[in-house]
């Protein structure tokens, strides 16, 4: 059977209760469909000890401030789980989990939705389905030679899975700096933290808060064709919170030089010095979750979908939000996805009333 709404929300993490919270307020009769079995999106699948680089007031979805954790200047994943399920609650939000979208396609005049349990034709579709189920790993030589463990940022948990070991750290971003500070700092395992360049800390006082205010700037600037302000790129890659911090201080965050290839048993570098290891933890990045958009052909340069704000330029009834800058400043951010969201559900209000 085909269900029919005027839109249809794909994914139900933080950016898709945003867009459920405007389409509500617009008056829309909307679905969301959302393929994790429970609420909180993503936050429900990182590490035991990582905590958000802003205070909870700065890390709010529309409508709804999120209460400050006790003890915790930086709320901890579960109190943004926690949150994230409170807040489809409250709003009563129509999240339909366990849903796996499989394909978008056209069908005249509407998008025909179809996942695993089912599909959904609507005059609009919002797809909001994050990066974390797509990690990245480079193509490094040697890497199907190297028989201990391999994982991704989306696999780690803690420290006590790695104990005794040694372990590479790949990566230079946010993620690398944390999971081998967390590494150092608590259990017994040894780290290398290998990078590509010298790691670029941010200035310890820099932290969320700042952060949204630079890339609202950088924005702003391109909008009203100013030169680029070059955004939070060009202030460093690594947030320094308190962990990272607590690490760097100890000299326990000291970065090596990226190994050129891996061997059976670890990785060398390029003037042929080697080194054992147990398990590598490639923490290089994470891309658009876009597959299911493949039928509509929309795809551009680097794997995007080339937008108009969140609007796909191919194809006028398709919003995406969330995924990172492309879609609207800090947009990849709970403070930041306000803003965009509101804009898609205005345009698609318009579009419905055409
Ligand atoms: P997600 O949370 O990934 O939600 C997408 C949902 O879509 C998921 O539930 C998924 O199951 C579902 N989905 C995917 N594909 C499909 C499909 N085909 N069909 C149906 N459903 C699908 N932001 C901050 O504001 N502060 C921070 O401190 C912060 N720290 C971060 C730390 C890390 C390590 C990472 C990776 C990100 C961090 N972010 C932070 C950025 C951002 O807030 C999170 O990545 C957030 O999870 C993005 O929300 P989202 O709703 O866009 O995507």
């Amino acid at each position: 059977m085909t269900r029919t709404f005027q839109v249809v929300v794909i994914g139900g993490g933080q950016a898709g209760l945003a867009a459920g919270y405007h389409l509500r307020r617009q008056g829309i009769d909307f679905t969301i469909l959302g393929a994790d079995p429970a609420p909180g999106g993503a936050w429900q699948h990182m590490w035991d000890s990582l905590h958000l680089f802003s205070p909870a007031d700065y890390s709010s979805l529309p409508g709804r401030l999120m209460p400050t954790q006790p003890g915790e200047t930086y709320p901890d994943a579960g109190h943004v789980v926690d949150y994230l399920t409170d807040y489809e609650k409250r709003y009563d939000l129509p999240v339909q989990h366990g849903v796996q979208v499989e394909a978008v396609r056209r069908d005249g005049g509407r998008l025909l939705v179809e996942a695993d349990s089912g599909s959904w034709r609507a005059r609009a579709v919002i797809s909001a389905t994050g990066t974390w189920s797509r990690p990245f790993v480079p193509a490094v030589p040697g890497r199907g030679l190297f028989t201990g463990r391999q994982l991704h940022t989306v696999n780690y948990r803690s420290p006590r899975d790695f104990a005794g070991q040694h372990v590479v750290v790949v990566g230079g971003g946010n993620s690398g700096a944390q999971i081998a500070a967390d590494l150092a700092l608590h259990g017994d395992a040894t780290v290398t933290w290998a990078t590509r360049r010298p790691p670029r800390f941010l200035p310890d006082d820099i932290d969320g808060r700042i952060l949204f205010d630079v890339a609202t700037a950088r924005r702003r600037a391109l909008d009203a064709g100013r030169a680029d302000t070059g955004g939070v790129a060009s202030l460093g890659d690594i947030v320094a919170v308190p962990p990272v911090r607590a690490a760097r201080d100890a000299g326990l965050l000291r970065a090596q030089p990226m190994f050129s290839r891996l061997t059976a048993t670890g990785v060398q570098w390029a003037d042929g010095s080697r080194a054992e290891t147990d398990a590598i933890i490639w923490c290089t990045g994470l891309r658009p979750a876009l597959a299911h958009l493949a039928p509509l052909n929309l795809r551009g340069p680097r794997g995007h979908i080339p937008t108009d704000g969140t609007r796909a330029l191919g194809e006028p009834r398709l919003h995406l939000l969330g995924y990172g800058d492309w879609t609207g400043p800090a947009s990849a951010t709970l403070i930041g996805v306000g803003r965009p969201a509101r804009d898609a559900a205005a345009q698609i209000a318009q579009l419905l009333s055409s």
